[in-house]
């Protein structure tokens, strides 16, 4: 593999503006690190590129780099861009191997991190990297939140979640497993204990219902509670699979490799709906996956599902609505169903406690800074915006952990 990585570094042209920093949400510094890769400075490459974002190593593996640095990169006019996330990976993996931060003093203040996600993890680092003691709350017994519980394995190594861990540990932060705020415990009991503030990183973990018929029967599954641990389920060898975007695409391509043959997915909407990424869909169609379009479910039943054909219309907004066609209902066997159509917020913590403003939509209500309407909690990433990327929670992150830095120091002067 190095060699590759070594041959496609010299294609950079490290340019004086690089479009491949412009198209990354965080703006990675890919030029200087490659620049540092290929004069023998590897560790300073790490370093650059763990400063800027302390989940490098998981963004080379899971972001949507089409859309992004390779997306952008100037060489990609030409035909062919530089493999910019083989040579981030390559980086950042060496790194996180040699890793040996200074541990935090804990001087700074005292702040608590519920869930242990992306957003969690990336204000933990920043913020004991500024001398505060960090205290992490996880629901779930280790951290990584939608990066342990829910991209697969074959998408990103579990290995990379527990280096991550390690290294939080080396920095000083504790982690508190097995422990769900809002239940037991609430926000005021951490205010209580001595925090300074608190910051919620919940991400969105309540699966979008249906709402037909035969939803609650056993053999009926969400998708983000099947990918949590996809080797207690029995499926059977006929999945359908009710979603097309990139989770619908994890459950078929999982269930697959735990031995499912028929695997379909079925969308409402033309291919237009589908919203996985189309290299995703290459991979889908190469494990066996069929893809069935334009089919709306009616009820489930013990023997399937019942759609019916759709027409689509456009709504309000313009955007496709697809409407099942009467008299087209029929019935498609199978033996598991799981349902794939985004997530929504829990709402344990604010329903526990006083002061924290949602919106409609359950999600947290926060200015551009991630303050919350209660002073001194603060909110980013899936539970703020609803279902994104794990770059876009870091790139928040980043704003948020300077404003709780800016609101401990200014509370405590
Ligand atoms: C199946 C799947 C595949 C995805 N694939 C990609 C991808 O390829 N690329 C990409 O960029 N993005 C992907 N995403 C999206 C990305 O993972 C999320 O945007 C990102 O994880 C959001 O980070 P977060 O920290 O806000 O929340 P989460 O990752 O959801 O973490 C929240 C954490 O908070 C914990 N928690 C919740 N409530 C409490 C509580 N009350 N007390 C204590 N702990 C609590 C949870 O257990 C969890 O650990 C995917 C999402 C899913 C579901
Ligand atoms: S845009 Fe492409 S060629 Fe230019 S610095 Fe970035 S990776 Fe190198």
């Amino acid at each position: 593999m190095s060699k590759h990585i070594i041959d496609d570094a010299k294609r950079c042209l490290q340019c004086k503006n690089p479009q491949c920093a412009q198209g990354c949400p965080i703006g990675t510094p890919v030029r200087d690190a490659i620049a540092l890769l290929l004069g023998g400075s590897l560790e300073q490459a790490g370093a650059l590129l763990f400063a800027n974002n302390p989940l490098s190593l998981v963004c080379s593996h899971v972001c949507h780099q089409e859309n992004q640095c390779e997306g952008h990169c100037v060489l990609g006019r030409k035909g062919m861009p530089v493999f910019i996330s083989a040579i981030e990976k390559y980086i950042s993996d060496f790194y996180l191997n040699i890793y040996r931060p200074t541990p935090s003093t804990g001087e700074a203040g005292r702040v608590a991190i519920i869930g242990s996600g992306p957003a969690g993890i990336t204000i933990a680092f920043y913020l004991a990297q500024r001398n505060y003691a960090v205290t992490i709350y996880e629901s779930h017994d280790r951290i990584g939140g939608v990066l342990r519980y829910g991209i697969p394995e074959f998408r990103l190594p579990k290995t990379v979640i527990d280096r991550l861990g390690e290294a939080l540990l080396q920095t000083g932060v504790t982690i508190r497993p097995n422990t769900t705020i809002g239940m037991n415990l609430i926000i005021d009991d951490l205010f209580r204990d001595g925090f300074d503030a608190v910051f919620m990183g919940t991400g969105v973990w309540r699966p979008n219902r249906l709402n037909i018929k035969g939803e609650s029967l056993g053999h009926v599954h969400y998708a983000i509670d099947y990918l949590k641990n996809p080797g207690v389920y029995r499926l059977g060898q006929r999945l359908i699979v009710i979603g097309a975007g990139n989770v619908a695409v994890d459950v078929a391509r999982t269930a697959v490799r735990h031995g499912c043959r028929g695997v379909r997915l079925f969308c409402h909407l033309d291919a237009s709906g589908v919203t996985a990424r189309p290299h995703e869909m290459e991979y889908a169609k190469i494990d066996g996956i069929t893809l069935v379009l334009r089919k709306a479910p009616i009820e489930i039943t013990e023997e399937g599902v019942v759609f019916a054909d759709t027409e689509l219309q456009a709504d309000g907004e313009g955007n496709p609505r697809a409407v099942p066609i009467p008299g087209t209902e029929a019935l498609e066997p199978c033996s598991s169903v799981i349902i794939a159509i985004s997530q929504g917020p829990r709402s344990v913590i604010v329903s526990s406690t006083t002061g924290i403003d949602v919106k409609e939509n359950g999600l947290v209500a926060v200015d551009t800074c991630g303050h919350t309407t209660r002073p001194g909690v603060f909110a980013g990433g899936d539970v703020v915006t609803g279902a994104k990327t794990v770059v876009e929670a870091v790139q928040v992150s980043r704003r948020v952990a300077a404003a709780i830095d800016e609101y401990v120091q200014e509370t405590k002067a």
